[in-house]
């Protein structure tokens, strides 16, 4: 026993040092003709993966269309002014000699939601999605219909779940791969007024974090981007005079914000958040209550008390 013990160690003292010298010898510079550069490997460089972009035809995602394109990337753009698609892939196509191709769609719209997540799912090329597509409502609950509530959650929630739903198992399989859900500092903000936005807004948040959860482990990475007001149309779509807003963030500035967040693998993006430790302490908060919410007995002040006046009248009639 204490033989092969012997044996064993010496046999992996031998590879520990024949692993150094090889790993050395691999990294040392050709030193045979001084001066000049060891003969370079030539490393295939690999093509920057597709980018699918909902809501592209304007505002921040026509953004994001044009820097990714800068970057090198074929695009997958959605919305369903097809005009403003062709005019905008045209130009990012002619300038910077990527492939672009349109795929038309109402996400709200049953068989166009159903056929992006086709493409999400069966093409291999696309690595990264960014969930932009939205829209916002002027006035307050009492003024909104059915129909309209019922809109604005299938765009901004349910057609952003649901694509997020349909490329994260390819991702998670390759261990690759990116989502970009555009929030809303609304989400934070009940006081703003805008209860249906900011509902869906909170939603995208809560969802980017927990996917950022799931699927960070597995190579995946999940970016919520939370802008606050930015000069776009949705402001217009949505019957609010953008000259009406005090502050507004220009939407170049604005994506680029979002992208240097992008890079850093950032979880939560806030571009005009300009001290960042008010999240941190906000997170912290949270995470501070989730480690006293697990309690078998109700908080102390809502245990039922007994009703003044209740206990004498039972007595005096029984
Ligand atoms: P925008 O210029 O109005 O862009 C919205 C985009 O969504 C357009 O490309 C529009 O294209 C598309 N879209 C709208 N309805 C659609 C539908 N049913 N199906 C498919 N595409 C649809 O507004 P934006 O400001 O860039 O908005 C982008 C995202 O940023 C939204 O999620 C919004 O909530 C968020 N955001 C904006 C601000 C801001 O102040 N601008 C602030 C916080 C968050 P088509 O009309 O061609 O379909």
């Amino acid at each position: 026993m204490i033989f092969i013990i012997k044996h064993l160690t010496h046999w992996m003292m031998i590879v520990i040092i024949e692993a150094f010298f090889t790993t050395r010898l691999l990294q040392r510079p050709d030193t045979a003709e001084p001066g000049k550069h060891p003969p370079q490997k030539v490393v295939p460089m690999s093509k920057p993966p597709t980018v699918l972009i909902t809501g592209a035809s304007s505002g921040i995602g026509a953004n994001y269309a044009e820097r990714f394109a800068q970057r090198g990337h074929d695009l997958v753009l959605v919305a369903r002014d097809t005009a403003r698609l062709e005019a905008l892939a045209a130009r990012l196509g002619a300038r910077n000699g990527v492939a672009i191709d349109l795929l038309p769609a109402d996400l709200t719209q049953p068989a166009d939601l159903a056929a992006v997540e086709a493409r999400l799912r069966d093409d291999a090329r696309i690595g990264i999605l960014v969930n932009n597509a939205g829209m916002a409502q002027s006035g307050g609950f009492v003024q909104q219909t059915a129909e309209s509530i019922e809109r604005l959650i299938a765009l901004n929630t349910t057609a952003l779940a649901r694509l997020a739903g349909a490329v994260a198992p390819r991702f998670a399989r390759t261990g690759t791969g990116a989502i970009v859900n555009i929030g809303s500092v609304v989400g934070f903000a009940p006081e703003f007024g805008m209860s249906i936005y900011g509902a869906t807004k909170a939603f995208v948040l809560f969802l980017s974090q927990g996917l950022s959860l799931e699927l960070s482990p597995m190579g995946v990475y999940v970016q919520a981007v939370l802008p606050a007001a930015t000069r776009t149309e949705i402001w217009e779509r949505a019957g609010i005079d953008v000259n009406s807003l005090s502050e507004l963030m220009d939407v170049g500035d604005l994506v680029d914000a979002a992208l240097v967040g992008f890079d850093r693998r950032e979880a939560v993006t806030i571009p005009p958040l300009h001290v960042a430790g008010r999240w941190d302490a906000l997170d912290g908060a949270r995470q501070g209550l989730l480690s006293d919410i697990r309690q078998t007995q109700p908080a102390e002040r809502y245990q039922p008390q007994p009703r003044t006046g209740q206990t004498g009248q039972h007595m005096t009639h029984a």
